[in-house]
């Protein structure tokens, strides 16, 4: 049965490599996009894409009413993202959100209602499948290395800091790790910042540099040695296979997951 799918954010890097994804997958149809620019055109009626007959919508309630696809497929902003996703549960449309930025109380409400209205739905920081396993041997790593810092690198058109996934590596390590206060009891910051963030005594740092697509390593030092674990997304196509993924278990299940980790085994 094919699935009937609605991105938003079509024009976005991210978004565009969606709209590739989705028309070139057999078993998926592109039945609609939300695009706050081009309300009642035609996706053929913008550049790049004059093969396409897909209406867009810059409300995504109208959308979601019109067109009645199965899930949505964000990639916007924060705020956008979870205006949408709330809106898709309540029509019964089953999010897909790689938008990042959603705050713990922003999941636990989300998750609330799509346990509510019995929908699959997908939360995912990081789509590429390389990074989950580096989230994993990181969480693995650090029960036998609890010295751990995160250095995360973006683009600079990135909005949120530090990134979802820095933030997701850090909470799984937390699962492994006891709260620990790191560098020197009495180490002082000359300039505010240097440190970077305090994820319960663990050190997040975030680079911004254009050029940079997704790139995170997490540093881990013990007694005379250092371990490193490294990703790098190249470019956005790194993400669409675990984009594919999470539709495809979103039709499955009934409740919201937060990281793509959850559905790879
Ligand atoms: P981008 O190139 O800036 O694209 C964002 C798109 O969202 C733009 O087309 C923008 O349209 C649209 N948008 C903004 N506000 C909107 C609104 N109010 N209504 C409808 N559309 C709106 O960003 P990107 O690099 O594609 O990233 C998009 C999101 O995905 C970000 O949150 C980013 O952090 C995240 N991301 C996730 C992963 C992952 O694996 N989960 C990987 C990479 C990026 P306008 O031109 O009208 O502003």
């Amino acid at each position: 049965m094919m699935t009937r799918i609605v991105i938003a954010g079509p024009r976005g890097n991210m978004g565009r490599e969606a709209v590739t994804m989705v028309t070139e997958t057999e078993e998926f149809e592109l039945v609609g996009v939300i695009d706050r620019k081009h309300d009642g055109m035609n996706m053929n009626d913008v550049d790049g894409y004059p093969q396409l007959d897909v209406p867009i919508f810059s409300d995504a309630e109208e959308c979601f009413q019109k067109v009645e696809p199965d899930v949505l497929i964000d990639l916007t902003n924060p705020q956008t993202g979870k205006v949408h996703m709330k809106q898709a549960l309540l029509n019964g449309v089953r999010p897909v959100i790689g938008t990042t930025g959603f705050t713990d109380d922003d999941v636990e409400e989300l998750s609330k209602l799509a346990e509510e209205k019995e929908l699959g739905a997908i939360i995912a920081p990081n789509f590429a499948i390389g990074a989950i396993l580096m989230m994993k041997f990181s969480q693995m790593a650090a029960k036998y290395m609890p010295d751990v810092e995160i250095i995360e690198q973006h683009h600079d058109k990135k909005l949120d800091a530090p990134s979802g996934t820095a933030v997701k590596t850090a909470q799984l390590i937390s699962e492994v790790r006891e709260s620990k206060e790191q560098g020197h009891p009495e180490e002082e910051e000359t300039l505010r910042g240097a440190r970077g963030a305090d994820f319960e005594g663990m050190r997040i740092h975030s680079v911004r540099l254009p050029g940079l697509v997704a790139h995170q390593e997490v540093i881990f030092g013990g007694e005379g040695q250092a371990l490193k674990i490294r990703h790098d997304s190249m470019n956005r196509r790194s993400f669409m296979p675990g984009v594919k993924l999470a539709c495809e278990a979103a039709m499955k299940m009934n409740v919201l997951v937060y990281g793509l980790e959850h559905i790879i085994e």
